[in-house]
This record gives structure tokens, C-alpha cells and sequence, in this order.
């Protein structure tokens, strides 16, 4: 069962989202606020979507990669085997701090491994750093970040109970997509943090991220909605839309709180 605290409606009220009612609850009208459209999917209809889940064939994982150590590595941080996937927190930090495998070290100021909570049930997962992400080395700080934080404690979480971290561990120059080849190297990466961590959800973020982390051309509107599965873990990924497309577009965010409630219906529910 979902209460929602004071605190909670709160921000609800202050990203101008209706206030999510639990599935008993008498349906009333719903309270739109600020500069939220009236969704005509009902919060319920959310609810009982949940039901409905299959995950499907389509969805390929990410797979773990032999790791190409860079060549300027120092040894005592240099795998084993070459095998990032058996590299603990601080030599696969060290490692992405280190890595060379694509262009985009060359333009970057820094690598942005990922912040949190390495215990976390939520995963969220961004598409890559942005300029000012590139500068600070954290995920998520800019204004697309403010957003993504007024998302979480809607939900009643902070940033340190949750990890966050991006496709790319590098800025794409002007934050062009991301290319095969870099998501390739960087996938490796991920699979690891996801492999340490052992969240028990998995939210995407945004269309390139979710298509990146799914290997997938399905649209961000048919990913909606359902649970979808990765090589890496057996934590269901949910997609919703990415922050920065909620400040341009802030009539989806209606949709988006929708899918952060399913995402957290999921966590509760334990499906894996
Ligand atoms: N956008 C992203 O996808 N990731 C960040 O870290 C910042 C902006």
C-alpha cells in the first residue's frame, strides 16, 4: 500500500502531478495542478497494468565484454584477465577513470562513473554526462538533474538511496547521441556497476538510454508501460521519459509520474 506523506504531495504538488490514489481508494476527480495536463488514463488504470507484464522476446541484454584494458594503465589496477566483470568498486572506478577505448576521452574533462548508493534497489540509468555532469564527475546535476531529484523525492527517496549512472561514462561532444562503438566499450561498465549493485528495479531514462540499455529501436512510447530484461540482472527495467524532455515538455510528466509508479509497484511487489 502507497500513502502518500504531506511531504510527498508536496512535491507532487510543486512538479504539478495529481496525487497518485491507492488501488481501494474511491476514484475522485483528480487534482491537476501547475502546469500538468489532465491525464484521461486514470492512476488505477497504472495499477492494473502491472498485471498485464510479459516481458518480451524482443528485448536483447546487455552483455558483459571481455575488457580491453587501456594501455596506460597502471598494473596494479590492470585486470586479471582482462575481464572487467570480476573488478571490484574501486578498480572499475579506476578502470573507467583510466579508459581510453573511445574517442571521447579525448574531449572529455572528466570520466562521470556513477553516484549513490551501492546497496540500492533503484538503478536509474541516464543516457550520458552533459556539460555540466562532465565538469562536477556526477551524474544528473544539472537542471535535467534538479528535476530528476523533485521525481525521486515524489517518490519519497533521496539520491543516496538510490545509484545513478549513465549509458556513457563520458560527454559526447555538443551531447550528440551516443555512438555503437561507445556504448559498446561503456556497456561493459554498466553490466559491472549493475552486477554490484543488485538493484531490484531498473529505471531508464529517456529514449536513448532505454534503447541503448536494451538494444532495441522500439520507441520510448512502446517500452512504456512494461517490464523489459537485461543479461546483467534479473531487476525488471522500467522507461519512462528522460528530465531534460520533461522541462521541454512538461505536459508528459503526468505519464512519467505514472511510470515511476509502476517502477516502484514493481520494486514492492519483488517481480523479478
Ligand atoms: N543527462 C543524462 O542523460 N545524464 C546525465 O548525467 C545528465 C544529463
Amino acid at each position: 500500500m502507497t500513502n502518500l506523506t504531506t511531504r510527498q504531495q508536496d512535491y507532487l504538488a510543486v512538479m504539478g502531478i495529481d496525487v497518485w490514489l491507492p488501488k481501494d481508494a474511491p476514484l475522485a476527480e483528480p487534482r491537476s495542478v501547475g502546469w500538468v495536463e489532465r491525464s484521461t488514463k486514470s492512476s488505477r488504470e497504472t495499477h492494473q497494468a502491472i498485471k498485464s507484464i510479459s516481458p518480451t522476446g524482443e528485448d536483447a541484454p546487455v552483455g558483459v565484454e571481455p575488457c580491453e584494458t587501456p594501455r596506460h594503465k597502471s598494473p596494479q589496477h590492470e585486470p586479471q584477465n582482462n575481464d572487467i566483470s570480476i573488478l571490484d568498486w574501486e578498480a572499475l572506478q579506476t578502470c573507467v577513470a583510466q579508459c581510453r577505448l573511445c574517442e571521447l576521452h579525448k574531449t572529455r574533462t572528466q570520466t562521470v562513473f556513477g553516484a549513490g548508493n551501492r546497496n540500492a534497489d533503484w538503478l536509474i540509468i541516464g543516457e550520458a554526462p552533459g556539460a555540466d555532469e562532465d565538469r562536477q564527475g556526477e551524474p544528473f546535476v544539472g537542471r535535467a538533474g534538479q528535476l530528476l531529484n523533485a521525481m525521486l523525492q515524489a517518490l519519497d527517496l533521496a539520491r543516496r538511496d538510490v545509484y545513478i549512472a549513465n549509458i556513457l561514462k563520458c560527454r559526447p561532444p555538443q551531447n550528440r547521441d551516443p555512438k555503437v562503438e561507445e556504448v559498446a566499450h561503456c556497456g561493459s561498465y554498466l553490466a559491472r556497476q549493475i552486477q554490484l549493485i543488485q538493484p531490484k528495479v531498473i529505471l531508464a531514462l529517456g529514449r536513448v538510454a532505454a534503447q541503448k540499455l536494451l538494444q532495441t529501436n522500439t520507441s520510448l512510447g512502446r517500452l512504456r508501460g512494461r517490464l523489459h530484461y537485461i543479461e546483467s540482472t534479473t531487476a525488471p527495467v522500467v522507461v519512462t521519459y528522460h528530465p531534460a524532455y520533461l522541462l521541454r515538455s512538461p505536459l508528459e510528466k503526468r505519464k512519467s509520474w505514472d511510470d515511476l509508479l509502476f517502477a516502484k509497484k514493481t520494486l514492492e511487489a519483488g517481480i523479478s
